[in-house]
């Protein structure tokens, strides 16, 4: 017998690629610089813009911005980073990179954000060594209360590093100063990733955004090699005081990201529209299927659209599921299986119990949300979980 035909699988996320696009790559693939060409400083110009800081450095990858904001602040060996346990595994890993130890924090199990009460546990746990930094991760686009993080950052004499790729084209208002997810008026720096699924992609590619002049200095001299050129030295004289990386994100990607970053604002509508859309359809489903909670100063744009499935109630595990939803074209994925009980981290620091990463994850599914998806889509996807779950 052949096998059964399956209908193609909606992607969790994927990249939106248009000619415009295809034809900025040509153009900057004739140019005479491949790479440490105009257009790095173009995307980074175009990018800090966008998000209202002052300054942008360019980057590999959103794993290589996090190891030079890291860099940038010096962290030592032995020191502190907290990190919450809801992410991906390069949030942590970046402190692991320079011989700092992580602290994990907890997360409120409905947003799966850090709080500045799940911070000041894992700051009970800093004991008599010392903190450095505090990355809060904008999961999923909605952004964490960065007042208060910092506030409590800054009385532990640490600074925050906001671990931001999910939320580009987010929106905050703290009291009622209206911000920009990457502005970074309450944060050291914050790092982004265009990875294919975030919302504007390069392929691979980074940004960090600081409104701190010597920290950007910093963060070019650690992602081209440690590399120094002293003014007025002989033309072809550089020195190295500390031995940098080759952390460069090329002229060609910069030139797909300056053309991605055109479109931020119409990948920015579609992406609220479509969560709208699934906000919408999937209020049936209550109380076994919930959005994941919204807090209050934010009007993200959404990178996932996680739900929180109470299985249990439902009578069928994730992996069914998953599996069933796959079967009627529907893709998903869990973010994040928490960081502090990898193999590497359990072994490390032993065992640690954070309910609320755990409540997040037990419940966690990221649904397809990307804007090359059709209206239809939206109501296609709920439908397939409405008749998975049998409801
Ligand atoms: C994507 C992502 C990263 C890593 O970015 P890469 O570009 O894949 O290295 C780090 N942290 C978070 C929260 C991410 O979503």
């Amino acid at each position: 017998m052949p096998p059964p035909v399956l209908p193609p699988v909606l992607p969790y996320g994927r990249q939106t690629i248009e000619d415009d696009d295809i034809a900025a790559v040509a153009e900057a693939l004739k140019a005479d610089f491949l790479t440490t060409g105009p257009a790095v400083e173009a995307f980074e110009v175009a990018f800090a813009e966008a998000v209202g800081a002052r300054h942008a450095v360019a980057c590999s990858n959103g794993t290589a911005a996090l190891h030079l904001a890291m860099l940038a602040l010096d962290v030592q060996p032995g020191e502190v980073v907290i990190a919450p346990s809801i992410t991906f595994l390069a949030t942590a890993n970046c402190a692991r990179y320079v011989g700092a130890e992580v602290v994990f924090a907890d997360v409120d199990p409905d947003s799966g954000l850090m709080t500045p009460e799940t911070l000041a546990d894992a700051l009970r746990r800093v004991g008599g060594r010392r903190l450095r930094a505090v990355l809060p991760v904008h999961l999923r686009g909605d952004v964490a209360d960065l007042p208060g993080l910092s506030a409590l950052a800054a009385g532990a004499g640490a600074v925050l590093v906001e671990d931001a790729p999910h939320a580009l084209g987010t929106t905050m208002t703290y009291g009622n100063v209206a911000e920009r997810a990457g502005d970074a008026r309450h944060s050291a720096m914050a790092t982004f990733s265009f990875h294919p699924v975030k919302t504007i992609a390069t392929g691979e590619g980074g940004m960090v955004t600081t409104n701190d002049a010597s920290l950007a200095e910093r963060l070019k001299v650690m992602r081209s090699h440690g590399m120094v050129r002293p003014p007025g030295a002989d033309p072809w004289w550089y020195e190295m005081a500390e031995p940098g990386f080759n952390y460069r994100l090329p002229d060609i990607l910069c030139a797909l990201g300056l053309s991605q970053l055109r479109k931020l604002s119409r990948f920015a509508a579609r992406r609220r529209a479509l969560a709208k859309a699934y906000e919408a359809a999937l209020a049936p489903l209550a109380p076994v299927v919930r959005m994941a909670a919204r807090p209050p100063w934010s009007d993200p744009v959404l990178h996932l659209m996680c739900v929180l499935i109470d299985f249990e109630a439902a009578g069928i595990t994730r992996r069914q599921v998953v599996e069933r939803l796959r079967e009627r074209g529907v893709g998903t994925q869990v973010h994040y299986i928490p960081v502090h009980r990898q193999s590497y981290y359990a072994q490390r620091y032993g065992r640690l119990d954070l309910p609320g990463a755990q409540a997040w994850y037990d419940r966690c599914l990221s649904l397809p949300l990307y804007p090359g998806m059709a209206d239809e889509d939206v109501g296609r996807v709920v439908e397939a979980l409405r008749a998975v779950l049998g409801g």
